[in-house]
């Protein structure tokens, strides 16, 4: 199992090197086989060096370097050792306002760097209550243009409903959006939208669910070591 950290504006560097420390030391001390991705903002990252737990970028900037006020690029992530990245979140998405282009740009441009992609898709509530067809097309519209036979990709189905609001999606729901990305993807798929302890381990445990990304209930490493353990 795949169990991926987003921290996405919590934590400082001090406490983020404090999590990093404990998550390796928990996944060492109890033969932790599920792997650790954890993504901190980018004020935290540095050239951590531990092997058990990979450490991503929550977004890059499609450029090596150059003038992208306030972005970064893949020198400045290479330069820390990040290999891994997160793309196609919701809340960049839809807060942000990437566009499904500008995204499909940047999955293309870290994948020529041979970066390890975590690329999220997900429907909003309005999309999902006009059921389960026009969710598997907007969720496959977010699938344009992206090479899906990329060995060093995974997906994170997030429905954007259930992201943050404490509201998990529920088994059924999971196992059928899955299934049908199943059917296109052969690489591991996770589940995310308000996985928390109490909830993971039924969520593991539906077909063609490979991991979890959580946002919210990772952010206390006591918690984010106990999903750590599930399914191990
Ligand atoms: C996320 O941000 O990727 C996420 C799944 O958040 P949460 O766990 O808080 O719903």
């Amino acid at each position: 199992m795949i169990i991926a950290a987003n921290f996405k504006m919590t934590h400082t560097k001090k406490q983020t090197e404090e999590f990093l420390e404990a998550t390796s030391k928990f996944i060492k001390d109890e033969n932790i086989k599920n792997r650790a991705i954890v993504f901190p903002p980018f004020t935290a990252l540095d050239r951590y060096d531990y092997q058990n737990v990979t450490v991503g970028a929550q977004n890059g900037y499609p450029k090596e370097s150059g003038s992208y006020t306030g972005e970064i690029g893949a020198e400045q992530l290479e330069d820390l050792n990040i290999k891994t990245i997160l793309i196609g979140h919701s809340e960049r998405r839809h807060v942000i306002g990437e566009s499904q282009e500008f995204i499909a740009s940047k999955f293309e441009f870290f994948k020529e760097r041979g970066f390890f992609i975590v690329y999220c898709i997900g429907e909003p509530l309005s999309v999902k209550e006009r059921g389960i067809e026009a969710t598997l097309e907007y969720n496959f519209a977010q699938l344009e243009g992206i090479d899906l036979n990329y060995p060093k990709f995974i997906v994170a189905y997030e429905p954007v409903w259930a992201i943050g609001t404490g509201v998990s999606a529920t088994n059924e729901d999971i196992e059928e959006i899955h299934a049908k990305l199943r059917e296109k993807i052969s690489r591991p798929l996770l589940y995310g939208g308000s996985v928390k302890p109490n909830n993971i381990e039924e969520i593991l445990n539906i077909p063609n669910v490979d991991g979890a990304l959580i946002g919210t209930a990772s952010w206390k490493v006591e918690d984010y070591c106990k999903m750590l353990k599930t399914k191990n």
